[in-house]
């Protein structure tokens, strides 16, 4: 008997059952980039082999002017075809199916050569888009169809056409973007004319035998969005076009409410699917922010949707499906939502991979095999770096001993998931407390590691983590100060505060004594903070009253000594989402200050380098997220001693630590012991 039965359940397509309810979304990953298609099948063989019952690429290009960018992946020529022959036919050798993604990316489109329904620029391109002629039109779909035809020529088992998130179809279905007063703009009927067409063309092209996946756009959330009328009209005539499954799309790129980010709650928008449910025959998939099999059956179960689509947890764990019927659910890695590794590394033209997982992406290269000569192994530290190197030790067959003087594993992820927005974290520390139990380590917390105790061991890897940086500012007698750490465990705080240091963890401690409860977990709080709502009761699903934040739940002031404005090194794809968390609150953001004295009324800064107009920032306490220095007690006792040592995480670098660096360290320095 399983745990989960809806998810587990076949789905019958008509000339092709999927094994179970789980498609693994698209991602654009820019492995097709590199040019290495070994790299870009054995990315999606290892997600097959794991169960998932069909996959969708990253999206594929039909002509060049779609291009998310220029060079982006597509299949224009015959050397496409095989490449893309030797994606599909690994992922039929390991047992599983995909289906490749047309994308065109309209306006998005980051080149000069763009197309769109009218000339109006995107917000988040430098690029003016072409209007769209109608020989430009019929071109476009004729490329659809072809993409479509040599998609099936390629060995894929299906396509999806990428209707959804502000693309091309998107842009023509919406009078934010479409002004035309010809067949393929005015009224919806007419704009939806190009989106249909499409679908008709893509299935004749590629015949009844096929599966045709439209990603439908349910809540546009942007101004002039579709009503939910709208939608449900394009929905019956995209299914009476020839659909064979409509997957959900949430939000346009530039949308200014997050959807996919860890603050988003979790299946935050599964009501949206469950809307259209009963009012077309084919099945439908709902997505966004699903990520553990307990909330992929319960939004099934509740009959939200069909299927669900999880994308970037099937890079924090290619067995997800697997480990779900085989009832090992708490050893799926979790995705924490982040974002860092995966789509900032793919906006910023890295490859993407997971903070969780740094074998994504990197299947060839990153190979964990059996160590020819087991050796002890101790490492020092159950942080991010300690506990990968740890688990990848054990993994390869070591005896390893983990040391922490701490009560309990987790590090500085326990100050991380006390964050309003970032519950995920408890999840992760969850995951590898499962995995430490099951991998054969020994586990000696509350203990202080000394160089008596590491010099009978094989091997020592110290990962002892960072301690807060004191950035020795004049503190006058009363002034109340409180480093971050002591702020997360609970350490009373004033109702003003002055927080010295914008990077991560201030803005972190920031929201955390803004927010007096965490819309992450209270959806309807959620939905009232970012001002979305039923797309029945308003077009794109944005509340006329616009975003409602509760009030903050204190004065706050966030400052730096850099002139730039605060947050810049945040994440390219959350950074926004962190700084308009805090404009809602309120919270004032300065930068380009000189730390004079802190004194009982409050943090006495001066500005700029002449170190002009002084002024107290009120506050009953001031916060030190001032960066962090290594910790390297330990590192520096063993090299005295004679004894060698490999340093990781923070203890090694301080500097623009987070949790990718060190888990990623902390595996590559055992994949090699
Ligand atoms: P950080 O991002 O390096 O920020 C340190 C802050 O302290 C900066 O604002 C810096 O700004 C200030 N500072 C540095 N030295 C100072 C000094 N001597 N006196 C006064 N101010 C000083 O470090 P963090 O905030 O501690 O975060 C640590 C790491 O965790 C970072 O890599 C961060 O990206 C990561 N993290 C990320 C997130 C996220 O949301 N993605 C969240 C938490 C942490 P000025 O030098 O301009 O004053
Ligand atoms: Fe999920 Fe973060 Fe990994 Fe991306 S990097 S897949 S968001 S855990």
């Amino acid at each position: 008997m399983t745990l989960y039965p809806h998810l587990l359940a076949p789905l019958n397509l008509g000339h092709v059952t999927l094994p179970n309810r789980v498609l693994m979304g698209s991602m654009h990953t820019n492995l097709e980039e590199t040019g290495d298609w070994n790299r870009v099948a054995e990315f999606y063989a290892t997600r097959a082999r794991g169960g998932v019952a069909l996959m969708v690429t990253g999206g594929m290009a039909p002509n060049r002017e779609g291009g998310v960018f220029p060079g982006a992946a597509g299949l224009f020529t015959v050397q496409d075809i095989a490449n893309h022959r030797l994606v599909t036919d690994r992922v039929h050798d390991a047992g599983g199916r995909i289906a490749m993604q047309i994308l065109h990316a309209g306006r998005y489109a980051y080149g000069k050569d763009c197309v769109a329904p009218s000339a109006i620029k995107s917000p988040i391109s430098p690029f003016p888009p072409a209007e769209l002629d109608e020989a430009g039109i019929e071109k476009q779909i004729a490329d659809f169809a072809t993409a479509a035809a040599r998609a099936r020529e390629a060995g894929y088992d299906g396509v999806e056409v990428m209707g959804s998130e502000g693309y091309l179809l998107n842009e023509f279905l919406s009078l934010h973007t479409n002004r035309r007063t010809d067949r393929w703009g005015g009224d919806y009927e007419n704009r939806m004319r190009l989106p249909v067409e499409v679908v008709k063309r893509v299935r004749a092209a590629v015949g009844p035998d096929f599966i045709l996946i439209y990603r439908i756009s349910l809540i546009d959330l942007v101004p002039h969005g579709q009503s939910f009328d709208e939608v449900v009209r394009l929905a019956r005539a995209i299914e009476a076009a020839g659909a064979s499954i409509l997957n959900t799309g949430i939000g346009w790129h530039e949308a200014r409410v997050p959807t996919i980010a860890t603050s988003v709650p979790r299946a935050a928008f599964a009501w949206v699917t469950q809307k259209l449910m009963g009012q077309v025959g084919i099945p439908l998939i709902t997505s966004n922010r699903i990520n553990t099999p307990e909330v992929a059956e319960e939004v099934l179960a509740r009959g939200c949707a069909d299927m669900v689509s999880m994308a970037r947890p099937f890079l924090a764990d290619p067995d997800f499906v697997r480990k779900a019927a085989e009832g090992r659910a708490a050893e799926i890695a979790p995705c924490i939502a982040c974002n860092q590794a995966c789509l900032d590394h793919t906006f910023s033209g890295r490859i993407s991979t997971c903070l969780v997982n740094p074998r994504a992406g990197h299947e060839t290269r990153l190979v964990i095999t059996p160590a020819p000569l087991q050796k002890s192994v101790a490492v020092v530290g159950a942080g991010p770096a300690g506990l990968a190197a740890a688990l990848t030790a054990a993994e390869r067959g070591h005896r390893v001993t983990l040391f922490d003087r701490a009560a309990e594993i987790g590090g500085q992820l326990n100050l991380a998931k006390r964050v309003p927005g970032k519950e995920e974290f408890h999840g992760l520390i969850a995951w590898f407390s499962t995995m430490v139990a099951t991998s054969g380590i020994t586990l000696r917390l509350n203990t202080e590691a000394t160089v008596d105790t590491l010099s009978g061991f094989d091997k020592v890897i110290v990962a002892t983590g960072v301690t807060p940086r004191d950035p020795g500012i004049p503190v006058e007698p009363g002034a109340r100060i409180l480093r971050y750490d002591e702020v997360l465990r609970g350490a009373p705080v004033g109702a003003r505060v002055a927080i010295v240091g914008a990077g991560g963890i201030g803005f972190d401690v920031a929201t955390y004594l803004a927010e007096a409860e965490s819309p992450t977990v209270d959806p309807a709080l959620w939905r009232r903070e970012w001002g979305v709502t039923d797309p029945a009761a308003a077009p794109g699903g944005l509340a006329p009253e616009g975003p409602q934040p509760l009030p903050p739940a204190r004065q706050i002031t966030l400052l730096q000594r850099k002139a730039e404005k605060p947050g810049r090194s945040l994440g390219k794809t959350t950074g926004w989402i962190h700084r308009a968390t805090l404009q809602m609150k309120g919270v004032a953001m300065i930068g380009g200050v000189n730390y004079a004295a802190i004194t009982p009324a409050g943090l006495l800064v001066t500005h700029g380098p002449a170190q002009e107009r002084p002024e107290v920032i009120p506050a009953d306490t001031v916060v030190l997220c001032a960066g962090q220095e290594s910790a390297r007690g330990l590192a520096d006792a063993l090299a005295a001693a004679g004894i060698p040592a490999q340093v990781i995480g923070g203890a090694d670098v301080a500097a623009e630590l987070d949790a990718k660096r060190a888990i990623d360290q902390g595996t590559r320095v055992a994949a090699m012991l």
